[in-house]
């Protein structure tokens, strides 16, 4: 099945996030063939890093947003687990610190954008400026509102400089975070996953699904589309996940980069070297 095709939010279209079923899991998958297929795609994944990190022309950028407990942790370690830590890196979003609170909303954003070679994983992103700070009026409707057509431009500016964008919404059902609270509740190796706002939060899942509806209708475009993953089942979040970025970094026209030196001259030097060695035996 083509996951991209299947999750995308078409630009401008309205989603109503109620009507997604979030324990799809496709017709033919199951859980033991999915585990192979995710391995799979994690190589590849592996591989194809290798070439954008050799060739130090593109960038990827991937952006994680969901609810808590939806699994934006659990995609960062199953899945990039085969990525040379050289050429890629994660980014938290937090409460803004004293020092990016003074700037700009994407100022921060900007700051861990990846160069060129480079994957970046924003845990959370610059979209958290349309959402938290929407729902819990952090600021006046009059400056959020505003920030679509910003955010658009920069990914656009991002775009322009050989960074592929890619952004996922992890969708679970109110019932499965509840559960998921549950198993961080009955597990003393994940009571340290819980936070005090976890049920203010959830309380708030209206205003929250509005406001991740009015970000997507705005800006999901054709160059760095939003995609909907059912994300009730871990096995089935990590497969579409994955798939996604390998179709997506396969057409990213990765390749091995031209030797930077003369070979034939580099051969010569290797052969004097060994017979320099010869010598001195
Ligand atoms: P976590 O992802 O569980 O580590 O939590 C990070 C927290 O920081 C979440 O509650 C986010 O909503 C919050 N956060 C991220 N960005 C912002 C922002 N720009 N303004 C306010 N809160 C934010
Ligand atoms: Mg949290």
């Amino acid at each position: 099945m083509d996951y991209r095709k299947k999750f995308v939010l078409e630009p401008g279209t309205k989603v109503r996030l109620s009507k997604i079923n979030t324990s799809f899991t496709g017709e033919h998958e199951s859980h033991d063939k999915a585990t192979q297929e995710i391995q799979r795609h994690v190589e590849r994944m592996s591989q194809l890093q290798y070439l954008l990190y050799a060739d130090r022309d593109k960038s990827l950028l991937v952006v994680l947003q969901a609810l808590d407990a939806a699994g934006k942790d659990g995609v960062i370690r199953h899945l990039f687990s085969g990525m040379n830590p050289q050429g890629t890196s994660v980014f938290g979003f937090k409460q803004p610190s004293a020092e990016e609170a003074v700037h700009d909303f994407l100022w921060r954003a900007h700051l861990h954008t990846p160069g060129k070679g480079q994957v970046v994983i924003f845990n959370r992103s610059y979209y958290e400026d349309v959402l938290v700070v929407r729902v819990h009026k952090l600021v006046e409707r009059s400056v959020w509102s505003k920030r679509y057509e910003l955010i658009n431009d920069f990914e656009k500016m991002l775009i322009a400089n050989g960074t592929t964008i890619l952004k996922f919404f992890l969708h679970i059902s109110q019932n499965e975070q509840l559960s998921r609270f549950k198993q961080r509740l009955d597990d003393p190796s994940r009571h340290w996953k819980i936070s005090e706002t976890d049920y203010s939060e959830r309380a708030l899942w209206p205003e929250y699904m509005g406001a991740y509806e009015d970000a997507f209708a705005s800006t999901s475009t054709q160059r760095a589309p939003w995609y909907v993953v059912p994300a009730d089942h871990k096995w089935f979040r990590n497969l579409a996940v994955s798939r996604i970025i390998v179709d997506t970094m396969e057409e990213m026209g990765l390749r091995l980069p031209q030797a930077r030196v003369d070979l034939a001259e580099i051969r010569r030097k290797y052969h004097r070297a060994e017979r320099e060695r010869g010598g001195r035996k």
